[in-house]
């Protein structure tokens, strides 16, 4: 039996948030292409011997491992295919990452954490870095620190190909409108002003899910990503292409651990400077439809 759950008041599905090995049969929408193959994936030389006064990087370095949080169903961004393989624009900016603190890829554990257990997992230290759209705004400050903004979207509104009504965010009054659970977009389309009925699940992918079966009218979230689920079926959903918020995305991290906040700036700064950010973000999101844009150098950091 299909599960349908959509309310008004929007029902809440909490699934399995935090999985260490995501199952990448999540996205196995019928009409699905496979993503792993056309999306870049560079390798970066780890630096040795790297002398950083951060508990987090201090704990890594004993473990062997560096953990690092990341989306699974994001196709370009942050995907893990049926093999076990992280592809997207996030893997790549944290594998950079990863590098610089001395971790090559075959020392990255990469674990599987949606958008609504992100706060829980970085303060609990069941991750070191977080890299998966992650938006910096002061309620998150509050809980975790982060470096960038290293990229930035806005939410915009996925919808099937021949949707003629939903032309931009004032145009969803009394339409079913899915996102997920502690995402920016699912909190703003949420405003009273937009007059939609949400359905907030753990997962972009079940919102996709619906949207193609016909359950909800369309999806919000960042457009970044409603790009790459278009980009994976283009016959059936299209992005309309107005966004209606900033979401500057962060790399999370423990409160507090200065140290490694301005390690992961340098990093991203240098990647950014050296051109392996261009050929990535090209090589990555630039295949689903987002121009390239260069990040302000330097980074903020507080
Ligand atoms: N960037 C937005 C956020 O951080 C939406 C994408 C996501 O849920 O990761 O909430």
């Amino acid at each position: 039996m299909r599960m349908r759950k959509t309310a008004a008041a929007g029902a809440v599905v909490l699934g399995l948030a935090l999985t260490a090995t995501a199952c990448g049969g999540e996205s196995g929408t019928a009409g699905d292409k496979p993503t792993g193959e056309k999306v870049f994936s560079g390798t970066y030389t780890a630096a040795d011997k790297v002398t950083v006064d951060s508990p987090a990087l201090k704990e890594a370095q004993k473990r062997g491992k560096l953990i690092i949080g990341a989306k699974a169903d994001q196709p370009y961004l942050g995907f893990q295919d049926t093999d076990g393989k992280r592809t997207g624009f996030d893997i790549e900016i944290a594998k950079m990452i990863a590098a610089d603190l001395g971790f090559g890829a075959d020392k990255i554990e990469f674990k599987t954490v949606d958008s609504n257990v992100r706060e829980t997992a970085i303060s609990k230290g069941q991750v070191d870095l977080y890299v998966g759209t992650y938006t910096i705004n002061d309620e998150r400050k509050k809980q975790v620190g982060f470096a960038g903004p290293y990229y930035t979207a806005g939410a915009d509104l996925l919808v099937r190909k021949d949707e003629k009504d939903i032309t931009g965010p004032d145009t969803l009054k009394g339409k079913k409108v899915c996102s997920i659970v502690g995402s920016t977009p699912l909190r703003e389309i949420k405003k009273p002003k937009y007059g939609a009925q949400t359905t907030e699940l753990s997962k972009y992918s079940l919102c996709v899910k619906q949207l193609l079966d016909g359950q909800v009218d369309a999806v919000t979230t960042d457009d970044a990503i409603l790009k790459g689920y278009a980009a994976e079926r283009p016959t059936k959903l299209k992005v309309v292409g107005k966004p209606f918020t900033k979401e500057p995305y962060g790399v999370g991290m423990a409160k507090g651990d200065k140290a490694l906040q301005n390690a992961v700036s340098d990093a991203l700064e240098k990647h950014i400077k050296n051109g392996d950010y261009k050929k990535a973000y090209e090589g990555t999101i630039g295949r689903s439809g987002s121009a390239y844009v260069a990040p302000e150098t330097p980074l903020p950091r507080d």
